[in-house]
């Protein structure tokens, strides 16, 4: 067993799997590369942010993780992202579509700008459609595999972010129940994951927020703070043989906030 290897080979649930990572360099992409890793995983991580991402690949097991410089948002280089890992690991068992930006808040839709709705929505559909297109080209011909997509809370709900995050993240649901349906005959699973609020850069640069304001973010589940490292948990599940019969799914880590009443008045 290497030193990065912190669990016994019967308890890891990726062993021998390969998985590509969008926005792997940094909070839930980058927690979710760590556990994919620990769990015996061959990692690829795919962002914009180079020296970030090259710098956590250095900090996990070197001879089963790799950085690749992918914008979501260019079709050549995610398609350059999944060869990369089918070249270097010989396969692709899953694919996390996770990369994503906040883009500017602006509740008044008057206030909205084209190029910057557009943009967000690139990144967060877009980019997404993107990868479980190239992820789906190599797991057709594997007639296996399984592909997660990053929503969010803002896939269930309005008036939580801007106007382009709101559409994009229902986008991401829609394509997932779309996509869920196609490629289940190849023997392919499609799902995404909802995390409520998470204090990643994303999350902290879009509401403005210091450690005392992340301490007043409305949850209904008292007692505990949702992590990247709690989202990890719920891609792996996702992610692994465990989860082999769901497909479709919208998997809510959002302790209970999508379905809470809060009254009239
Ligand atoms: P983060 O800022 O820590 O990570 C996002 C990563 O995506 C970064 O490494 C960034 O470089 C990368 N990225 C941005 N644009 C890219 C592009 N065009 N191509 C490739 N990579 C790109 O933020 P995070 O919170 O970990 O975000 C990950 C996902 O989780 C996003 O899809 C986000 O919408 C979603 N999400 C976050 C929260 C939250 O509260 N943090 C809640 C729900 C959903």
């Amino acid at each position: 067993m290497g030193s990065f290897s912190l669990l016994s080979a019967a308890a890891r649930r990726l062993e021998g799997k390969v998985a590509l990572i969008t926005g792997g360099a940094s909070g839930i992409g980058e927690s979710t590369a760590r556990l994919f890793s620990k769990h015996g995983a061959k990692v690829v991580i795919a962002d914009v942010q180079d020296d970030l991402g090259r710098s956590v690949c250095k900090t996990m097991n070197p001879s089963s993780t790799t950085f690749v410089h992918c914008d979501v948002t260019n079709e050549k280089e995610v398609e350059n992202a999944v060869n990369t890992a089918t070249a270097k690991y010989g396969k692709l068992d899953i694919m996390f579509n996770n990369a994503g930006i906040a883009g500017v808040a602006k509740p008044n839709i008057l206030d909205n700008d084209k190029v910057e709705f557009e943009q967000v929505v690139g990144v967060n559909l877009v980019g997404v459609f993107l990868g479980i297109k190239h992820a789906a080209r190599v797991m057709m011909g594997a007639r296996k595999g399984t592909i997660i997509n990053t929503a969010s809370v803002c896939s269930r709900i309005g008036g939580a972010a801007s106007h382009a995050y709101t559409s994009a993240k229902h986008g991401v649901e829609g394509l997932t129940k779309n996509t869920a349906v196609e490629l289940a005959q190849y023997g392919i699973r499609v799902n995404c994951v909802s995390p409520h609020f998470v204090a990643t850069p994303l999350a902290m640069d879009f509401y403005k927020l210091d450690d005392e304001g992340v301490g007043n973010v409305y949850s209904p589940l008292k007692g505990a703070v949702l992590k990247p490292e709690d989202v990890a948990e719920a891609v792996l599940y996702l992610g692994s043989d465990e989860s082999k019969y769901v497909s479709g799914h919208n998997l809510l880590v959002d302790g209970g906030f999508t379905i809470v009443n809060r009254g009239f008045c």
